[in-house]
């Protein structure tokens, strides 16, 4: 009945190019992948507008 732990494996697709996970790399292929990922989110936390006025003056050091 050692087959039945074989149901509990789900392979798990890396969110990054849909390859089947690798288990060090969880939930990713490998760790380009994870890094990937990784910059993504940052690059979404980075892209959070912030709301500057335009007109500020350009202060240009000199
Ligand atoms: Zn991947």
């Amino acid at each position: 009945m050692n087959s039945q732990s074989f149901d509990s494996l789900q392979i798990e697709l890396c969110p990054v190019c849909d390859k089947p996970s690798q288990p060090p790399f969880q939930p990713f292929c490998s760790s380009r992948c994870k890094l990937t990922d990784l910059g993504n989110w940052f690059g979404e936390v980075y892209r959070v507008p912030v709301e500057e006025p335009e007109n500020l003056p350009e202060e240009e050091s000199e």
